[in-house]
C-alpha cells in the first residue's frame, strides 16, 4: 500500500536516548530544557528571530488570532485545510472568503481589497503546499488598511522567499508537525513572530495567561508541548536536510515521467526557494480525477483530494461561491511524497495515471 505520505521516523536508538534523559530528570513537560533546545535548533535552522513550540497547528492559529487581538471580519482564503477556518469561528470571527489564484492556488492578493469592510481586522492566508503567498502585496494592504496578517504556514517548513525565510512575513506565522507534515514532532506546532511585542504575548497566552505561578497577565490557553515531542523533533531535525533532498528528487522525477499526461502543476512564485513538501497535480476535469483515483486505489495506491472541498461550502460559514476554487478543488489531486517513495513506485503511480487517460 503507497499512502500520500508516511511519516519519517528516526532510528529508535536516537530516540531512546533523549527518552533516557526525561526519565532522569523526571521533567516531562512545562518548558522543559528539551522544548528550549528544539526552539533554539528551529530558530537557527529556520532563521527566525522567537519562534514557540505548540501542541499543534490548529492551536498556534488560535493563539495567533488572540495575540494579534482580532475581532471581527478576518478575510481567509477558501483553498486550505479546514483547521484556517475552523479556527478563526473558533475565535469567534467571521471567516470573509476571497478567491484564489489560478496560478499559485494561493489567496488572490488583487482580490482581498474589494473584501475589506470596517469589521475587518486581519488576513489570515495560507502558503499552499508551500509556496509562498504574495507577500509583499499582502503587507502593503495591510498596511494601507491597518490590519494584522497571519500565514498558515503549515506547509511552509523551510520555505524561503526573496533569500529569506518566508516565515518573517506577516505579523504571525503558524507551523504545524504534525506527523503527516515535512518535519514532525508526531503532534506539533508552531508559533513565529518578529516582532518581540508579540512574542511576549504569545508566551503567556501559550502558558494559561501565567506571569508567576500565582499572577496572570491575562486569558491564556494550554498550547505547551512536551519533552517527548520535543525529542522527536530534535531527532528529526538531524535528518531533515536529507528528508528535503529526497524529496527534490523524487519531485523531479515524477516531472518526467508525468510528461505525457494531461495536467497542470501549481507554479511556484518567481521568487521562492520551494520546499517541496506536496506534490500536487491538476487534471483536466473532475471525472478524469476521480478515473484516476479509481484506477490508482486498484493498486492500492492512496492520492488525496488536498484541497476538497472549498472552506467557503462548510456548514458554518457563509456559503460563497468561489469560481476558482471550487474548480481546483474538483480536479487537484496529491500524489504520494515521502522520503521512503522509491522511482520504482513512481514509475507504477505514473502508468497507471497515464492508463487512466488510455495511453
Ligand atoms: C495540517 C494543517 C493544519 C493543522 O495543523 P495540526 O498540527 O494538524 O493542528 C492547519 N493548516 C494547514 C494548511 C494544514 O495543512
Amino acid at each position: 500500500m503507497i499512502n500520500v505520505t508516511k511519516p519519517f521516523l528516526p532510528p529508535i536508538e536516537e530516540y531512546q536516548k533523549y527518552v533516557q534523559g526525561i526519565w532522569e530528570r523526571t521533567w516531562l513537560t512545562n518548558n522543559g530544557p528539551l522544548v528550549n533546545e528544539l526552539e533554539l535548533k528551529l530558530k537557527e535552522y529556520l532563521d527566525v528571530p522567537h519562534l514557540f513550540f505548540l501542541g499543534n497547528g490548529t492551536i498556534a492559529l488560535q493563539i495567533a488570532i488572540k495575540a494579534l487581538d482580532l475581532k471581527g471580519e478576518i478575510i481567509t482564503t477558501p483553498f486550505s485545510y479546514v483547521a484556517t477556518t475552523s479556527s478563526i469561528a473558533w475565535e469567534n470571527c467571521k471567516p470573509v472568503f476571497v478567491d484564489i489564484d489560478p496560478k499559485t492556488f494561493n489567496i488572490n492578493a488583487d482580490l482581498i481589497e474589494a473584501a475589506i469592510t470596517e469589521n475587518t481586522s486581519g488576513i489570515m492566508a495560507t502558503h499552499v503546499y508551500g509556496n509562498p503567498c504574495d507577500v509583499e502585496k499582502i503587507q502593503a494592504i495591510a498596511d494601507k488598511y491597518k490590519l494584522k496578517v497571519i500565514y498558515d504556514g503549515a506547509h511552509a517548513f523551510a520555505t524561503k522567499y526573496a533569500g529569506e525565510s518566508v516565515l518573517n512575513y506577516g505579523d504571525i506565522t503558524t507551523l504545524s508537525f504534525h506527523a503527516t507534515k515535512l518535519f514532525h514532532t508526531t503532534e506539533g506546532g508552531a508559533a513565529v513572530t518578529p516582532n518581540a511585542e508579540v512574542a511576549k504575548k504569545i508566551a503567556y497566552l501559550r502558558n494559561f495567561g501565567h506571569a508567576t505561578p500565582e499572577s496572570f497577565h491575562g486569558i491564556g490557553v494550554n498550547g505547551k508541548n512536551s519533552e517527548f515531542h520535543a525529542a522527536m523533533g530534535l531527532c528529526n531535525l538531524k535528518y531533515i536536510d536529507q528528508i528535503r533532498r529526497r524529496r527534490k528528487e523524487l519531485s523531479d522525477y515524477y516531472d518526467t515521467k508525468l510528461q505525457l499526461l494531461r495536467h497542470t502543476k501549481p507554479s511556484i512564485q518567481a521568487k521562492a526557494e520551494f520546499n517541496y513538501s506536496y506534490y500536487a497535480i491538476v487534471l483536466e476535469s473532475e471525472t478524469a480525477l476521480l478515473k484516476a483515483v479509481e484506477a490508482l486505489n486498484l493498486q492500492w495506491i492512496y492520492p488525496r483530494r488536498y484541497f476538497y472541498p472549498s472552506l467557503a461550502t462548510l456548514n458554518y460559514v457563509e456559503q460563497t461561491p468561489m469560481p476558482i476554487t471550487d474548480d481546483i478543488c474538483r480536479r487537484v489531486l496529491c500524489l504520494p511524497l515521502f522520503h521512503e517513495l522509491t522511482f520504482e513506485e513512481i514509475d507504477m503511480i505514473a502508468r497507471v495515471l497515464l492508463r487512466s487517460q488510455n495511453y
